[in-house]
């Protein structure tokens, strides 16, 4: 199977233009019948990984997934493309049951999503063997590993799969990174030497922001009001906290839904349909909510309280800005919450203890930070982000900086003399020359650096050796009492002499101050949200309604914001709009551009590049469509859909050479018994082809601006 196959499929389905760095890389294996490992964050864009082979190889994908409401999401988005897609789980009936097993068997769908209880049941052995099955896709892959936070039982039944489908590759993917699931998961499904890709964990388009948890409240109604009719979350500790907040925001003016585990299922799911559905945007939620949504155009996510590490904070901000469209999140940060999770964890004493209170820290000093946030995220995930993001809080209104190298250098030589055997404190005591019993009997008042950094408090140093911690210069082994130890940057502040910049200690108070008067100054000046996009916003909405699904569905915030852009008003320029595939284009297309013609006309606003005009002037000078279509180096259809625009705008040119009355009279005569919208298609296929495409669109042209005229009085 050739690559070209997959991207071609990439357009035609989803209307994307091209595959993200590492998809084509895990196609192409799959393609190539390997196995693979795929690690990437959520929202990376696994699912193409799958979907794409599945759609271009001969035969059904299982895709085995653990999350119920998520299986029949992704399944309605499949089939929204126009792709064929079932599941099955137990929350069909036997009935549906058997109606989909039918389509399996027969080949009817390309993919079929499942539960691992089904995938793994007796009942359904045979039917996987007389079926012909060109991949397993394991989703949420970590879910085999015990190591894992959601362990399922039924994951560890799965290996059968490569004993038994020998000839068929398995990808497992996953948005969790860690070393020990990943070895798990191979070694649990026994993949036959997978190629593993682990994507980047970056996601540049969210934003970062931490801010002292005082006023939050204030602080809330005002982050909203700066964000009109963005959908967002608010992650709250505790249930009543929820409903606490989201009743203080309503009576504030700012209408808010909670949503947690104690309330009934009818209730929540009210609450997540309405989210999903654009009808409560805004959401007070304890961290359950959000798990089984793949809503792509959530704007914002709040953390009321410090997250209880940086895994679940990661995996919360990422249910933003899916879409890829910017997105903003913010954490509130106070030592109280601190002081209550270490309460919790010290009282519920486990041999995780250690681990979770170590993890804890790491989430203190990610809120605490003075450097680049997305540094410290994407360090604590082991990549090294060499820049700093430009889009967090740190980024955008920056600490004093100072020349540290001579600091870093001095602690960074300790800690290699000390050979990576020593935890912070007693560090920061050989490096301020302690006379401690422990430095004595272990004798490091012997070393080169002892006592080197005598002229810098102890509170001092900490600070700086969590900001060479943060910036990835040093790190720590949880799993080895904590010691500290040495990085690739370390080295290359020790032997190749990299500078490095610290902060001054004294201005984290300063900094605190301005930020307090910021949240406090005047809102800045509202950012406009474009007139256009909020129309095909509303437009969305109303299709969306009118066919009971959720609006991302129809369009992504991503396409509309591209569509109010470059205003497409043909079905060429449409299906050049990131996000239109054939199918979208085949239903809402239509309604998109009459709305994009209608306001382009409003606003008096010519079209994009006037390539009407120039059209225009070429039919005034006498020439032809075909002559035109030369000249301009297009084809003869985008012409003609120029001739149809130019008009329903009323411009004086004569349809009548290329369309005559009688041919329109014909089409005008059909559309009776045609549906609205009129699609080219359907009255192409009601005169058995007789009418050509450009007749029709002529004639389209023509009962629209008689109705216009006839609206218009
Ligand atoms: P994941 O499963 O990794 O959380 P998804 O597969 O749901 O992520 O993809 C997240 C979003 O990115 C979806 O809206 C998807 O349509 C979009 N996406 C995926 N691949 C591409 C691509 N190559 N170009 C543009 N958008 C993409
Ligand atoms: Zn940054």
């Amino acid at each position: 199977m050739d690559i070209s196959n997959a991207r071609a499929a990439l357009k035609k389905y989803f209307g994307y233009d091209r595959f993200r760095p590492m998809q084509t890389e895990i196609i192409q294996a799959l393609y190539d019948q390997k196995d693979a490992l795929v690690l990437m964050p959520t929202g990376g864009g696994k699912s193409i990984c799958y979907q794409i082979p599945a759609v271009t190889m001969p035969g059904v994908c299982v895709v085995v997934s653990p999350l119920i409401s998520l299986m029949k999401d992704q399944v309605e988005g499949l089939r929204s493309n126009g792709i064929r897609a079932s599941f099955l789980n137990s929350s069909l009936g036997a009935a549906e049951q058997r109606e989909v097993e039918d389509e399996f068997f027969n080949g009817l769908v390309d993919l079929l999503y499942v539960s691992p209880e089904k995938l793994v049941s007796q009942s359904f052995q045979p039917l996987l063997k007389r079926t012909k099955i060109n991949l397993f896709a394991i989703d949420e892959a970590h879910c085999i590993s015990s190591w894992g936070h959601d362990f399922r039982p039924e994951y560890s039944k799965m290996k059968f799969l490569k004993r038994e489908f020998k000839d068929v590759p398995v990808v497992a993917l996953t948005a969790t990174a860690d070393k020990i699931t990943r070895r798990d998961i191979v070694k649990q499904l026994e993949l036959d030497e997978p190629e593993v890709f682990v994507a980047s964990f970056d996601r540049p388009n969210l934003s970062l922001e931490v801010r002292p948890g005082q006023k939050r409240l204030e602080q809330i109604v005002q982050f909203i009001k700066q964000r009109p009719k963005q959908s967002g979350i608010i992650y709250c500790l505790s249930r009543r906290s929820t409903e606490e907040l989201a009743s203080k925001l309503t009576s504030r003016g700012i209408p808010a839904e909670h949503y947690h585990a104690g309330m009934p299922d009818a209730e929540r799911a009210q609450v997540q349909e309405d989210f999903i559905n654009d009808n409560a945007p805004i959401i007070c939620a304890t961290v359950a909510f959000g798990m089984g949504i793949d809503k792509s155009n959530v704007r914002w996510i709040i953390h009321y309280n410090l997250p209880k590490n940086i895994e679940s904070y990661y995996q919360e901000i990422g249910r933003a800005g899916r879409d890829g469209v910017k997105a903003d999140t913010l954490l509130f940060y106070s030592y109280g919450d601190i002081l209550i999770y270490q309460d919790f964890l010290t009282k519920k004493e486990s041999d995780q203890t250690e681990v979770k209170l170590a993890k804890l820290d790491r989430m203190r000093q990610y809120a605490e930070s003075l450097v680049c946030r997305r540094r410290i995220l994407l360090n604590y995930f082991s990549e090294n982000l060499q820049e700093n993001c430009g889009n967090c809080d740190i980024c955008k209104n920056p600490p004093k900086s100072f020349d540290g190298t001579v600091i870093a250098q001095k602690a960074l030589s300790a800690v290699y003399r000390l050979r990576q055997s020593v935890g912070m404190n007693l560090l920061i005591d050989v490096l301020r020359g302690s006379g401690k019993r422990e430095i004595y009997d272990r004798g490091f008042q012997h070393i080169k650096t002892y006592g080197a950094g005598r002229d810098i408090p102890f509170s001092e140093w900490q600070n700086y050796m969590l900001q060479l911690l943060n910036m990835g210069y040093i790190e720590i082994a949880h799993d080895q009492k904590n010691q500290v130890k040495l990085t690739p940057a370390s080295e290359r502040v020790l032997f190749e002499n990299e500078k490095v910049e610290l902060v001054k200690i004294a201005t984290v108070k300063e900094r605190l101050e301005t930020e307090k008067k910021r949240a406090k100054a005047k809102p800045k000046r509202q950012r406009v949200r474009d007139e256009l996009f909020e129309t095909l916003r509303q437009l969305r909405k109303r299709l969306a309604q009118e066919r009971g699904i959720p609006p991302y569905r129809v369009f992504s915030d991503a396409t509309l914001e591209e569509m109010a852009a470059n205003k497409p008003v043909t079905d060429e320029q449409m299906s050049q709009i990131s996000g239109v595939g054939d199918r979208k284009l085949h239903l809402f297309g239509d309604y998109f551009m009459d709305s994009i013609r209608e306001f382009v006309k409003g606003k008096g606003i010519s079209y994009k590049g006037s390539t009407y005009d120039e059209t225009h002037d070429l039919i005034k000078e006498g020439f032809t469509i075909a002559d035109i279509a030369q000249k301009r180096n297009l084809n003869e259809t985008t012409i003609f859909s120029h001739l149809a625009v130019l008009y329903e705008r009323g411009e004086e040119v004569d349809i009548s050479t290329y369309v005559s009355p009688d041919e329109v009279s014909q089409v005008l005569n059909a559309l009776k018994y045609l549906e609205e919208p009129f699609k080219l298609k359907s009255i192409h296929e009601y005169f058995d082809g007789q009418i050509s495409y450009n007749k029709i669109r002529l004639a389209l042209a023509h009962y629209n601006k008689a109705k216009q005229d006839m609206e218009a009085g």
